[in-house]
């Protein structure tokens, strides 16, 4: 039995959700990821619209460096499908992702990739490099990024400026402390 796991969605005056959408719900997620003190990036993953993925960066707190949003995401759609392959399906997230999660999208078939910021030091869908459209690949996917970038782009932003202020906290409580 495939675990129970398929969420619908559907909207009366817009059946077929739109990029944005999506990318909300993946920005919902990446939430967890902070709520959790990881590295806020989201993914969700989407089948006939309907949602058989859905993850969050949670590496540090399952002492698992493959943990990322992505992975997450891919590997609840295979046990859903119950397939290793995700034919016609849309991985949205809501940061360009790296080598390892665009290698396992290439594995795993899927048929677009939507993604949100740029990464510009680790994203492997055309910033430090192209794995997606490497034209060596034996699966192409469709690649469709800066969708709600700024949202994204953001949301990463403030999570950096909140643990920087709060590694300064600490550094002067220390400092109080000593003196
Ligand atoms: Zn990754």
């Amino acid at each position: 039995m495939p675990p129970a796991f398929r969420r619908e969605y559907q909207s009366l005056s817009n059946p077929e959700h739109d990029h944005e959408y999506w990318m909300r719900h993946a920005l919902n997620l990446a939430q967890r990821a902070w709520d959790e003190g990881e590295v806020p990036v989201g993914a969700v993953l989407v089948h006939n619209n309907q949602v058989i993925g859905e993850g969050w960066n949670r590496p540090i707190g399952r002492h698992d460096p493959t943990a990322h949003a992505e992975i997450m995401a891919l590997r609840q759609g295979g046990l859903v499908l119950q397939n290793y392959r995700l034919l016609d399906t849309t991985l949205y997230v809501t940061l360009e992702p790296c080598v390892m999660c665009s290698g396992a999208m290439v594995h795993s078939r899927i048929g677009t990739l939507v993604y949100g910021a740029r990464d510009e030091k680790t994203g492997a869908a055309g910033s430090l490099m192209d794995v997606l459209g490497h034209p060596g690949m034996n699966h192409q996917v469709n690649v469709i990024g800066g969708v709600l970038a700024q949202d994204c782009s953001a949301r990463l932003s403030d999570f950096f400026r909140m643990r920087r202020q709060q590694k300064k906290q600490q550094r002067a409580e220390l400092k109080a402390q000593g003196d």
